[in-house]
């Protein structure tokens, strides 16, 4: 018999994984903050999932994070920066050898977690779909992609990964899922930041070439350091290709600042000059960035971590 697949978090990621759980049969249970956004979830009339234009109402079963019962399989799809607190609020919830996916970008939120949850088994995923919210439970399935999945150090698979399938959600188990997390922080490092700082939509870094190899460099010298050099494979060239095949786009982190929204910069460029220091590595550019990118927050009232 299945587990139910406890979500939390009905924002974006995690609604567009409930709504395909659920949709494909499976047992999903949101978890939200408390009462008050259970009774706003109620009034909503449950999810609204949104595809190529259509849109659907899902009645999911929900319930506050308090609640009693036990959680034997956990999605936790909230942002990095809320991920430790949303653990340490389901602790006790937690059956021994309980399953806690984490969906986090970036790298340090999945081992702050695993920290506070030694009696689970913590997966870490990295994804590529793309999804955001209209308005509060209404979420819009954006874009394809896949989803990699996988502990550190690695162990088999679980046996749910084909309930993913049967979902239609696309994904893989890795057996190098920290290779996978650092490569993408470091795409985004080498770009996300930057069309911050220049005002610029991906496009439009093709501008400052030389900045962005400069970083690059730097990056590799990074993650060769942490033990990652496989991850460093070709990074210039994918940093470019990327650009170019998104130049239309601005970065996640340029949509974030310009809504106002805090953005996880603590779990991206913030978790490499950590990393840098820790190490005693004198990366200038990458560490100009942070502190460009810190002011720049700062002068718009926005969380610097
Ligand atoms: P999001 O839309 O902001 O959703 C986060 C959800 O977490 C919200 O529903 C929020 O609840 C909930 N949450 C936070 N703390 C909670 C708590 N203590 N109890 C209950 N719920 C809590 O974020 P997202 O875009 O899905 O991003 C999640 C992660 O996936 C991020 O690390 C992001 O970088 C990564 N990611 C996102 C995408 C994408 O396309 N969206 C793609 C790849 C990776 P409220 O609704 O009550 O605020």
């Amino acid at each position: 018999m299945t587990s139910t697949w406890h979500v939390l978090g009905s924002g974006s990621l995690g609604g567009l994984w409930a709504a395909r759980l659920a949709a494909a049969g499976l047992p999903v249970e949101l978890l939200l903050r408390d009462r008050q956004r259970l009774a706003e979830y109620r009034a909503a009339g449950g999810l609204t999932f949104e595809r190529d234009g259509h849109c659907r109402q899902l009645a999911l079963p929900a319930q506050p994070l308090d609640e009693p019962a036990p959680i034997r399989r956990l999605l936790l799809a909230s942002k990095a920066y809320d991920a430790a607190a949303a653990a340490r609020a389901l602790r006790p919830r937690l059956a021994p050898g309980a399953e806690v996916i984490l969906l986090q970008n970036g790298l340090g939120s999945q081992d702050a977690v695993a920290a506070l949850l030694p009696q689970a088994r913590c997966i870490f995923a990295s994804s590529t779909e793309g999804a955001f919210r209209r308005r509060d439970f209404h979420v819009v399935f954006a874009g394809s992609g896949h989803t990699w999945l996988g502990t550190a150090p690695p162990t088999p698979p679980p046996g749910w990964l084909g309930e993913l399938a049967q979902a239609g959600i696309p994904a893989s188990w890795s057996d190098d899922i920290l290779a996978r997390l650092w490569r993408k922080l470091a795409l985004n490092c080498a770009i996300n930041p930057l069309t911050v700082l220049h005002d610029c939509r991906n496009g439009g870094l093709q501008a400052h070439a030389v900045e962005v190899a400069a970083l690059c460099r730097e990056l590799v010298e990074l993650l060769t350091a942490c033990g990652q050099a496989a991850a460093t494979d070709g990074l210039q060239t994918e940093v470019e290709r990327v650009i170019a095949a998104t130049a239309a786009n601005y970065s996640s982190m340029y949509q974030d600042v310009a809504a106002g929204r805090r953005t996880e910069i603590a779990y991206l460029l913030g978790h490499a000059c950590r990393e840098a220091q820790r190490r005693g590595l004198e990366l200038p550019r990458l560490e100009d960035l942070a502190r460009r990118l810190r002011a720049h927050l700062a002068a718009r009232g926005l969380p610097q971590d």
